[in-house]
């Protein structure tokens, strides 16, 4: 903690000036010439230990819910835990923390958080109305990620193959040659999420954050914030770093002048640049969070998440659809198109007829593609970090190291594959509720008509409004897997009970 030097009160950084302020007395410092009252005691523990430098203490705590850790300020109990949305007393313990090699400080503060926060929820003009409660607005809490930044660069020759087909006479001929360039590239702080519990979904859609705004790592910066361990490896995402810089140098050689009139595979151009990372170091990023907890449709306890970006103001939420919102407004949308079809376009029975039975197609296609997200999302496979520290987990278990790269799966299903396909087979039923069985009626019926041709239009319109009703229960259908995907499970992470780890608690 940082005591003020000239009444003794916490020290917290201040968004606005940049600096250390006391909320005693107002007193201002520079965050780099402050001093921790706890480094004293590090350093000497450092030497008693014999500590490597590139470490820091810090003060973890637990959720005795979920088990998800976060570093907070030790004097401040934390009463809520970001995770999984619980009010709960979380355990608290001194721990030793990899030290950030720099940090982007807050720079947009909890009002202009709560701003973007409004602006974006304001145009999710179907979600419930519990999104937009004030209390939950001003439950946003400011917590640094952890981010891998990778930099890269090439300077020298590379070659690629290229060719150049023209015509003459009734002949196309291709040249193929070898281009030789000078490249000079250089990628700097591409950067990634460093922690299994910070989403990569959200993380990407708030992304990105600029290191020139990054300044070098003091604990002080952290004062009064809070801040999400680091648990994924670097190597995790320097592939993905990797293709990315690749492809858009690649992209850019391939789009300069004297490139143009060759036919140039970015593939190729990409390979051939070798890039390998200069450098991955941990930063710290600035991200405004806030948790809670909702129902599901079938009852179930689920959290939502939303962040906004600490240094742009940019925001994501998980935003469910209100069932009945949606469909009161989709039906005031639906009557005036309807209308306006009218005045425009004379449809014939029948065409309207295949248009409702396309609809119901696209929307079982649609069924099937959600049931496969949903599965993924409620297993966690989209998510790169999490799927790290869960085999890291798993590997630990079964007495091994993690290997560095796990691109080639094992052909035997595993158990996280069965849970897989359990979970996209309910989903399919979930949303096959109440419409499966109108689904083949209206299809046998649809294509009976189609051949019969009856003369009386009447029939024709029994068939429409049947595949109609049809159409509509099956959006309503996807609605509800939809909102599955906008409400997470309840996390659950490693450590539960007691591990190694839990010695070092008691001792404090
Ligand atoms: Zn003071
Ligand atoms: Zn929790």
């Amino acid at each position: 903690m940082y005591e003020c030097p000239n009444c003794g009160g916490n020290l917290k950084y201040d968004i606005k000036s940049e600096k250390m302020k006391c909320f005693y007395c107002d007193s201002m410092f520079d965050p780099y010439e402050v001093k921790d009252k706890r480094k004293v005691e590090e350093h000497t523990e450092n030497l008693m230990t014999g500590d490597e430098d590139g470490m820091m203490q810090v003060t973890v705590y637990t959720c005795p819910q979920c088990g998800g850790e976060i570093i907070g300020d030790e004097n401040e109990a934390a009463t809520f835990c970001s995770y999984c949305g619980a009010s709960t007393m979380m355990e608290q313990r001194m721990d030793r923390a990899m030290r950030p090699v720099r940090i982007v400080p807050f720079k947009k503060t909890k009002d202009d958080c709560a701003r973007a926060y409004k602006s974006l929820v304001s145009k999710a003009i179907f979600a419930p109305d519990y999104v937009k409660d004030p209390q939950k607005i001003e439950s946003f809490r400011g917590i640094y990620m952890p981010y891998w930044v990778y930099d890269f660069s090439k300077k020298g020759v590379i070659n690629y193959p290229a060719k150049h087909t023209y015509q003459r006479g009734d002949y196309e001929y291709t040249d193929h040659y070898r281009v030789t360039t000078n490249a000079d590239i250089e990628y700097k702080g591409l950067n990634y999420d460093a922690s299994s519990t910070f989403s990569d979904t959200l993380s990407n859609a708030i992304a990105p954050f600029d290191t020139d705004g990054s300044k070098d790592f003091t604990t002080a910066f952290m004062s009064g914030f809070y801040a999400d361990v680091m648990d994924v490896d670097a190597s995790v995402y320097s592939d993905d770093a990797e293709d990315a810089a690749a492809k858009h140098a690649a992209e850019r050689i391939a789009g300069e002048q004297r490139s143009r009139k060759y036919t140039i595979s970015k593939d190729s151009v990409a390979s051939s640049l070798n890039l390998s990372t200069d450098k991955s170091e941990l930063n710290m990023m600035p991200v405004w969070f806030m948790s809670y907890r909702a129902r599901d449709v079938k009852g179930e306890d689920r959290v939502l998440y939303s962040v906004v970006n600490g240094q742009t103001g940019k925001a994501a939420a998980d935003l469910p659809v209100d069932v009945t919102k949606y469909v009161l407004g989709s039906a005031i949308l639906a009557l005036p198109i309807f209308a306006l079809f009218n005045l425009f376009l004379v449809m014939t029975p029948l065409a309207l007829l295949v248009l409702a039975t396309i609809i119901m197609a696209v929307c079982g296609f649609i069924m099937l593609l959600e049931a496969n997200s949903v599965a993924d999302w409620e297993t966690g496979a989209e998510d790169q970090g999490l799927n790290f520290s869960r085999n890291k987990e798993r590997l630990k278990k079964e007495g091994a190291k993690p290997k560095k790269k796990k691109k080639d799966k094992a052909p035997v299903k595993t158990e996280a594959e069965i849970k897989h396909e359990e979970i996209r087979q309910a989903a399919m039923k979930e949303s096959q509720k109440g419409n499966r069985l109108l689904f083949w009626i209206s299809l046998v019926v649809a294509f009976l008509l189609c051949i019969i041709r009856p003369i009386n239009d009447a029939y024709f319109y029994i068939g429409v409004i049947l595949t109609g009703i049809t159409d509509c229960l099956m959006l309503i259908g996807i609605m509800k897997n939809y909102n599955r995907l906008t409400m997470r499970p309840l996390p659950q992470f490693k450590r539960k009970g007691g591990d190694d780890r839990a010695d070092i608690s008691k001792d404090i």
